[in-house]
C-alpha cells in the first residue's frame, strides 16, 4: 500500500473551508499540470502561496512516485471539481466538491505522469473505494465533471481512465472489468468512445466544439449536442483528411486523427511575445498581453478565474502579474510577476 502522509493544511477560506462533505459518492481524478513538483511541494503551496493569492483551490490527496500527501481530511470539502454550477456526472450533482474526494496526480519534469505515481494512486483509490463502498465506475476525471482538460493525458486518451479503473479493480480483487457506461445520466458522457448518428449529450457537444475548432464547421446547428447529419458530414471530412475509414462514426481511430490535427494547431496557436511585460501605468495592453494570458490559462494559471473569460482581457494588470508570479513560483523561476525570456521559455516548453 502506498505511504499516506497526513499533512493537513490549516483551515482557511481558500483551500480548506472546514465544511463537511455530504458523503463520499465518487472519486475525482486530477493532475497538477505542474511538471517537476512533488506532492509535498503541492501541499506547501496550498498551505501558503495559494492562500496568500486568495485562490480557491485544493484537493484531498496529492500523489507522486514516493507517497500520497493527504492535505484535507476525507470528511471535509476541498475545492477541486466545481465550476460555475456545472456538474455533468449525475451521482455527484449538484456540486462534486461536496460529494467526492479529489485525488491529484503529480507530474514529472517531462510533463508525464510516472507509472509509479499511477500505481500509488491506484492503491490509494482502491483503499478509498473499499472504505466507502464505491465501485470503480465511480472513479471519474475532472473532465467528466466540468469538461475541464484534466487530467489532460486522460482526456486526450480516455482509455487511460479505463486502464486505471482496471488496475483498481484488480487491486480490489474484482475480476469483472468495470463498466464504462451507465451510472451517469447521460450514457454518452462516460468513457464510451463511440459516438454516431442519433447520439446526444455533452460528450457529443464536446466533440462538436472540437470539430469546429479543428476547422470542420457545423454552420447550421453548431455545437448543439445532437449527432445529426451535419456532424456526420464533419466527421466524414475529418476522416477523409486523415486517410482513415470514412463512415461518419466517431471512434478511437477518429479520436486519434482529431488529436493529431489539434496537436498541430496547438503548436502554432500559442505564440508568445519576446519583449518584457510588467505592470506599468498606464497598463501595457494588446494582443501580446492576451497571448501571455491565454498561455497561462491553458496551464490553469488564470489571471482571475472568477472573472469574465477568466480575466483574459489583454491588459497586463495586477491579476496578470499575479498569474505570472504563481506560474513562476511553481516552475522554479524567480517569482517577480514580470514576463520575460525565462518565463516565455518555460511556457513554451510546457505548451509545445
Ligand atoms: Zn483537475
Amino acid at each position: 500500500m502506498v505511504k499516506v502522509v497526513k499533512n493537513f493544511v490549516k483551515i482557511n477560506q481558500y483551500t480548506r473551508p472546514g465544511l463537511k462533505l455530504s458523503g463520499v459518492k465518487g472519486i475525482v481524478m486530477h493532475w497538477t499540470a505542474t511538471p517537476g513538483a512533488p506532492a509535498l511541494n503541492e501541499r506547501n503551496y496550498f498551505n501558503g502561496t495559494c492562500i496568500a493569492d486568495k485562490r480557491y483551490a485544493s484537493a484531498h490527496y496529492f500523489v507522486d512516485r514516493k507517497e500520497a500527501q493527504q492535505i484535507i481530511p476525507e470528511n471535509e470539502v476541498a475545492y477541486h471539481a466545481h465550476d460555475r454550477n456545472r456538474c455533468y456526472v449525475s451521482f455527484l450533482k449538484p456540486n462534486a466538491n461536496t460529494k467526492a474526494i479529489g485525488v491529484e496526480l503529480c507530474v514529472e519534469k517531462n510533463g508525464k505522469i510516472h507509472s509509479e505515481t499511477l500505481q500509488n494512486a491506484a492503491e490509494l483509490v482502491a483503499d478509498l473505494c473499499k472504505r466507502y463502498g464505491l465501485s470503480t465506475d465511480k472513479i471519474v476525471r475532472h473532465y467528466d465533471v466540468t469538461n475541464k482538460n484534466c487530467p489532460a493525458p486522460w482526456v486526450s486518451d480516455s482509455s487511460q481512465l479505463t486502464a486505471f479503473r482496471k488496475k483498481v479493480d484488480s487491486l480490489l480483487g474484482n475480476k469483472t472489468i468495470s463498466k464504462t457506461t451507465a451510472s451517469t445520466s447521460q450514457p454518452s458522457k462516460s468513457t464510451g468512445t463511440i459516438l454516431k448518428k442519433g447520439s446526444s449529450g455533452s460528450k457529443v457537444k464536446a466533440l462538436q466544439k472540437r470539430l469546429i475548432a479543428a476547422g470542420f464547421s457545423l454552420p447550421k446547428y453548431g455545437a448543439d449536442g445532437s449527432y445529426g447529419n451535419e456532424t456526420v458530414q464533419a466527421v466524414k471530412s475529418l476522416q477523409k483528411k486523415a486517410g482513415i475509414a470514412v463512415d461518419g462514426i466517431y471512434g478511437p481511430a477518429t479520436e486519434k486523427a482529431l488529436q493529431a490535427i489539434e496537436a498541430k494547431k496547438k503548436k502554432s496557436s500559442y505564440k508568445l511575445p519576446s519583449d518584457i511585460y510588467k505592470v506599468k501605468s498606464p497598463m501595457m495592453k494588446g494582443t501580446a498581453v492576451r497571448q501571455i494570458q491565454e498561455a497561462l490559462a491553458a496551464l490553469h494559471f488564470y489571471p482571475n478565474r472568477n472573472a469574465k473569460n477568466h480575466g483574459i482581457d489583454g491588459y497586463y494588470g495586477p491579476d496578470t502579474a499575479d498569474a505570472v508570479r504563481r506560474f513562476q513560483l511553481m516552475n522554479g523561476l524567480s517569482a517577480d510577476g514580470i514576463y520575460g525570456p525565462d518565463t516565455r521559455a518555460k511556457l513554451e516548453a510546457l505548451l509545445n
